[in-house]
């Protein structure tokens, strides 16, 4: 008689994670490394952006990570972060014809895409279904961005720093998005990532605002910052997981920019999974 297989089960969330295991079955996300091969084959993993099975253990599936690549070789403004025309080199010293309609008061933006799939379902999965494991899906392919765009203005990567939720929609959430990708990303590279900025009123959430003035209303004076020395001098970005009309980025960045002179960092940027333009698909 065959001895009856031990399922090991521990409540380390930490090391319980892959990233490909389908929310459909959150059993699954409790079962140690010895199980899962055997769970693997009763329950394939899926894709977290499509119904399709892996067919390797990265969470995404090969064409999600083909369409992924798709959006994050898209031109774009690396000053305000809007798709732009494919043979563009815009930048802080050649703003796109649209950066004056933005209200980002960022230097840089590095994202990596446009607001459609598979970001925008992994995005929701993230946010809405608490599939908080998909950050470090994404992550990859922000450190790209991120390098990318300092590399060309051969400028450092200091720290990141995660936009806030106020804490009553954290709690509720049970995590913040933002905090999650960030930290995923600075695994990957080493960044430091700094939490000086405070929200300090809740906000009804932009998702639901369509109007630019009612969204820059919405967040403004949202965010206050910590006054000591630790951004003085430094390319600092902040990090979010989508930006529509750059309201809520550039709320953080005032409230960086009214620390005192000698507090200032050398630089504000943003980085972000995606950005809504005219180059999305209409919702
Ligand atoms: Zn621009």
């Amino acid at each position: 008689m065959c001895a009856p297989f031990k399922i090991d089960i521990h409540f380390s969330v930490a090391a319980s994670v892959r990233p490909n295991q389908n929310s459909r079955m959150p059993i699954l996300r409790t079962i140690s490394a010895p199980a899962r091969n055997i769970a693997d084959l009763l329950f394939p993993p899926t894709c977290w952006a499509d119904p399709h099975a892996l067919e390797s253990h990265a969470g995404l599936s090969e064409a999600s990570r083909l369409a992924i690549a798709r959006l994050a070789a898209q031109s774009y403004c690396h000053r305000c972060g809007l798709t732009t025309g494919p043979f563009a080199a815009n930048n802080k010293s050649h703003p796109c014809a649209r950066c004056p309609e933005r209200l980002a008061g960022i230097t840089r933006t590095a994202r990596v895409g446009t607001f459609s799939d598979p970001l925008v379902t992994l995005i929701h999965r993230l946010k809405f279904a608490r599939n908080w494991e998909i950050a470090a899906i994404l992550a990859p392919f922000l450190h790209h961005a991120i390098t990318t765009v300092a590399e060309e203005s051969h400028t450092s990567i200091d720290c990141l720093i995660p936009i806030p939720l106020h804490w009553w929609r954290k709690a509720r959430r049970g995590f913040n998005q933002a905090e999650e990708i960030a930290g995923e990303t600075a695994k990957l590279s080493g960044w430091k990532i700094q939490r000086p900025l405070k929200r300090i009123r809740g906000t009804s959430p932009q998702a639901r605002i369509t109007a630019p003035t009612v969204r820059a209303e919405n967040v403004k004076g949202a965010f206050i910052c910590r006054s000591d020395s630790s951004l003085a001098g430094k390319h600092i970005w902040l990090i979010d997981d989508v930006t529509t009309t750059g309201a809520t980025i550039h709320a953080a960045a005032l409230a960086i920019r009214k620390l005192p002179r000698e507090l200032r960092p050398a630089s504000i940027n943003a980085a972000v999974i995606c950005v809504t333009d005219h180059a999305s698909p209409p919702p």
